[in-house]
């Protein structure tokens, strides 16, 4: 019943009644782990993936959990579980879906996104180019995870 409530909620912030139209409105506008678990727009506590996301329409925006928001658009979960397999394995990529979020928010500098395109197809790497990596990977990190 959670879901229905979230629809409604978001319905009152959005320009369109029809909810497969108002769920278009909204786009993801910034992600965040918090230490302080927070409650849904929908009602559901405790969440601790939290997503702002904003209304393009109305400039309206929600603080809404992540489990809540993937079920109409799946860009904060594919985020969260990058940096989820980043945090573990440090070595590792985030996908691009993070990385395009990351230059958008201005977490990444240009100079870093554009070097990290150009090492993501590549097998090895060498020292120098696998600390700059896990530099830009730590900046992600931190920025998703604020205290
Ligand atoms: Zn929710």
């Amino acid at each position: 019943m959670s879901e229905y409530k979230l629809t409604t909620e978001l319905l009152k912030l959005s320009q369109s009644q029809k909810w497969n139209e108002a769920k278009l409105e909204w786009e993801l506008a910034d992600v965040e782990e918090v230490e302080e678990p927070e409650t849904c727009l929908c009602g559901h506590f405790p969440i601790l993936e939290v997503c702002m996301i904003e209304n393009a329409r109305t400039q309206q925006n929600a603080r809404v959990g992540n489990s809540c928001v993937k079920k109409f658009n799946n860009k904060s979960d594919k985020i969260f579980r990058s940096v989820a397999s980043v945090k573990k394995k440090p070595e590792k990529s985030v996908n691009s879906e993070t990385l395009e979020f990351a230059r958008q928010k201005g977490w990444v500098t240009t100079k870093d996104y554009e070097f990290y395109i150009d090492i993501l197809r590549r097998r090895s790497l060498s020292e120098k180019q696998l600390a700059w990596k896990k530099s830009v990977n730590n900046k992600i990190l931190c920025r998703i995870k604020r205290n």
